[in-house]
């Protein structure tokens, strides 16, 4: 018998990716064979995303394109993951009967049992504990992997569907996270990072049934000789607690970045938004985090045209921006989801929510170009990750988490190199050995 094929399409956010990775490691161990060509797939998962409209859309488009393949490919089984599985389970399966899987984020450990039609082919619980304990953890990269020590929110900010399309928050137990790092580094892995919907959040727990925090956990994660970088996304402004901000200046394995998301720079909006802090709160963070890492690199998420959001809330928010001065950041404009408490709000028009946002990424792609520029001609640490698209060419990431390129004859993937960058262009560094 032909040896089988799984194709893997993940779609949104660096989570998602982990899930993917752990499928197909579930998969591997069947001795499935990871494919790149969707048409010769004997089983294809879609692990999606919900968190805006237009990422849904992309799924269903994407159903539509393989319901084609499909027709001449009759062995292919096609799967739908993620959170609109979760969301829109039954949905998919009425609208899309091409669907022959549909399975959420907690309970993907199942699908070897679903093809195998050993489990209904339809799973949507909240299986944290029973799903982190049957997964495979093996290491899908060589210098950097993503480790999933968090799961869920409940924030339930009210634009937002994670609450309900990944449940309550779950925080893994300290002895399986350490044991996972150190399976990846010991294929040599170099860079942990520790993803959560909230990671700043992580209470887990000790094998004697203690609750520790984040800092804790990189704490335990940094003995790991191996281990020579960590980092950790995404955090929440009202779990940023003082252990964790002391990390940063106690702890040299923690990278100086901090992915720290507000959303707007309008209190009004903050409170409709049910972020649970103001814009002072964040800027007090800021300030303590600086005392303590003044080089610390700042970056963050913000949605425009939120449901009432004026030019003045807008005003506030680029002041905001011009205040902090961030390295990076992630902007949306808002999209109204059902289920959320401000799905039937949605009365910004489009046009001025574009106007905004253009505005907005404009100040922010400044801001990352001054920065980037304020590197020129510095040594840099560098840890080189993959090839890049031209013949000698490697990408890497500084310890501040920009993306950096080099020619080189050398072999340099998985080396951790001190460079020297000369020359800056919007979103990246060039730098010589
Ligand atoms: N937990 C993180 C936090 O507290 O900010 C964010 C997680 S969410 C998966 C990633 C980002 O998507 C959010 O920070 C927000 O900027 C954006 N987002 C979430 N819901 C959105 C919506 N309905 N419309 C536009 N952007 C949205
Ligand atoms: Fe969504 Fe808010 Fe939870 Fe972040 S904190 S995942 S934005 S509900």
């Amino acid at each position: 018998m032909s040896e089988k094929l799984i194709y893997i399409k993940s779609y949104g956010c660096q989570m998602n990716v982990y899930d993917s990775n752990r499928i197909k490691d579930l998969f591997l161990d069947k001795g499935y064979k990871i494919t790149d060509d969707v048409n010769k797939a004997n089983l294809t998962v879609l692990n999606t995303c919900h968190i805006r409209e237009k990422a849904v859309e992309k799924v269903y488009s994407d159903i539509g394109r393989i319901k084609k393949i499909k027709d001449t490919n009759k062995d292919m089984h096609l799967v739908v993951a993620g959170c609109v599985a979760q969301a829109e389970g039954n949905e998919i399966k009425k609208r899309s009967p091409v669907v022959d899987y549909v399975v959420g984020p907690q309970s993907y450990h199942k699908l070897p049992d679903m093809i195998d039609e050993l489990e209904p082919p339809l799973n949507s619980d909240f299986l944290q504990n029973e799903k982190f304990k049957n997964l495979i953890y093996n290491s899908s990269k060589i210098s950097s992997e993503f480790l999933s020590i968090q799961e869920g929110c409940d924030k339930f900010c009210s634009f937002c569907v994670v609450p309900y399309t990944r449940g309550p928050e779950f925080s893994r137990p300290i002895s399986d996270i350490v044991s996972e790092a150190k399976k990846y580094v010991s294929n040599g892995v170099k860079e942990i990072i520790l993803l959560g919907q909230n990671v700043n959040a992580y209470h887990g727990a000790t094998d004697d049934g203690k609750s520790k925090d984040l800092a804790y956990l990189i704490n335990k994660i940094a003995e790991i000789d191996d281990v020579k970088r960590i980092r950790y996304m995404t955090s929440h402004p009202i779990d940023m607690k003082e252990s964790l901000i002391n990390a940063h200046a106690e702890n040299l394995k923690l990278m100086p970045f901090l992915h720290l998301p507000i959303q707007s720079g309008s209190d009004q909006i903050l409170k409709k938004m049910n972020r649970k802090h103001t814009v002072d709160d964040y800027l007090r963070i800021v300030d303590k985090i600086r005392n303590v890492r003044p080089d610390i690199a700042m970056s963050s998420d913000f949605i425009v045209g939120f449901p009432d959001e004026t030019d003045k809330d807008f005003e506030n928010t680029m002041k905001f921006i011009e205040k902090v001065k961030f390295v990076i950041a992630y902007s949306f404009t808002y999209s109204s989801r059902p289920g959320t408490p401000a799905q039937h709000k949605d009365n910004v028009e489009l046009s001025v929510k574009k106007a905004r946002l253009s505005a907005l990424q404009s100040l922010l792609t400044q801001q990352q170009v001054n920065y980037n520029k304020s590197f020129l001609h510095k040594d840099m640490e560098v840890l080189f990750e993959k090839k890049g698209r031209y013949e000698n060419q490697f990408i890497g990431r500084t310890i501040y988490n920009q993306s950096t390129f080099i020619n080189s004859k050398e072999k340099l993937l998985n080396k951790i190199l001190n460079v020297k960058i000369t020359n800056s262009t919007n979103y990246s560094l060039e730098c010589q050995a």
